[in-house]
């Protein structure tokens, strides 16, 4: 048995005052490496301790770094030149922790939060930064693209020699073959979203991006994306690692396919994405 969780958020305060107990529940239900992704300077600095913090373990945390849009003009980042102070932050973050640091994200373009309107450029100002760093440092893309497929496919179209990882997608077959079509290093990510009733769409793109891995124009893996969208089965509950397993389970029993070779699968995939050796 191997599991691994490809997005969590152990750094954010719902699990980050128990975070020990969590990772040591995960590794107790057969888990192996867990990616803690950043989403803004707080959480990004406890990724990285994250990750420093459990180095000499067999299977350790590693970290993603980078500003949620919600940051922009809700929280730290009001204008242009804030925006470049983090991208000096990050950089500074992406040379001294280059060992721990395994891509650049979560962003996306996000019209889900008020004023949106208002917004926009600063995020998409935001987004192609991001985007020119992962380039620079030849580092994997995290993208989480909920409501606004069109302006984020704008950007990250000119970023088709970079992998790109597209998380958390409420989007259909369409989009996943818009997205296939475009990037030769394109890896989807499927959590609990999936396996809600009404994901008709998402599960239909969760049959289509297997018949993509099998001719190896997509990769797929799986995450939780804790403590957010807890499994169907847990809806109500805060949402953590270990629940990865049921994941596991309805992807065998909605694709028909045998758990160990999903599990081969989804190890070579992270493994190989994110330049991890295990040990
Ligand atoms: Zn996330």
């Amino acid at each position: 048995m191997k599991y691994y969780d490809a997005h969590t958020h152990l750094n954010t305060a719902w699990l980050y005052e128990h975070r020990k107990d969590y990772y040591q529940l995960f590794l107790d239900s057969w888990g192996k490496t867990i990616i803690t992704v950043g989403m803004n300077p707080d959480a990004n600095s406890k990724a990285i301790e994250l990750a420093q913090e459990t180095q000499k373990n067999r299977y350790p945390i590693y970290a993603t770094v980078w500003i949620h849009p919600y940051e922009i003009g809700h929280g730290s980042i009001q204008s242009y030149e804030d925006i470049d102070q983090q991208v000096v932050a990050l950089t500074e973050q992406l040379e001294q922790y280059s060992d721990f640091i395994v891509a650049v994200g979560e962003w996306w373009i996000d019209a889900h939060y008020p004023e949106y309107e208002k917004r926009q450029d600063l995020q998409k100002y935001a987004f192609t930064k991001q985007c020119d760093l992962a380039r620079h440092y030849k580092l994997p893309i995290v993208i989480h693209s909920r409501s606004n497929f069109t302006d984020t496919y704008a950007i990250i179209k000119n970023y088709a020699d970079c992998q790109i990882y597209f998380h958390c997608r409420w989007y259909g077959p369409d989009e996943l073959t818009i997205l296939v079509n475009t990037f030769p290093y394109l890896r989807v990510w499927f959590c609990w979203n999936v396996t809600y009733p009404k994901a008709k769409n998402l599960q239909a793109s969760l049959q289509k991006a297997r018949t993509y891995q099998q001719t190896q124009q997509c990769k797929i893996l799986f995450e939780t994306d804790a403590p957010y969208l807890a499994p169907q089965q847990y809806r109500w509950q805060k949402n953590h690692p270990a629940f990865i397993i049921a994941l596991y389970d309805y992807a065998v029993s909605y694709l028909q396919v045998d758990l160990s070779d999903l599990q081969d699968l989804i190890e070579e995939n992270i493994l190989w994405l994110f330049r991890i050796t295990q040990r």
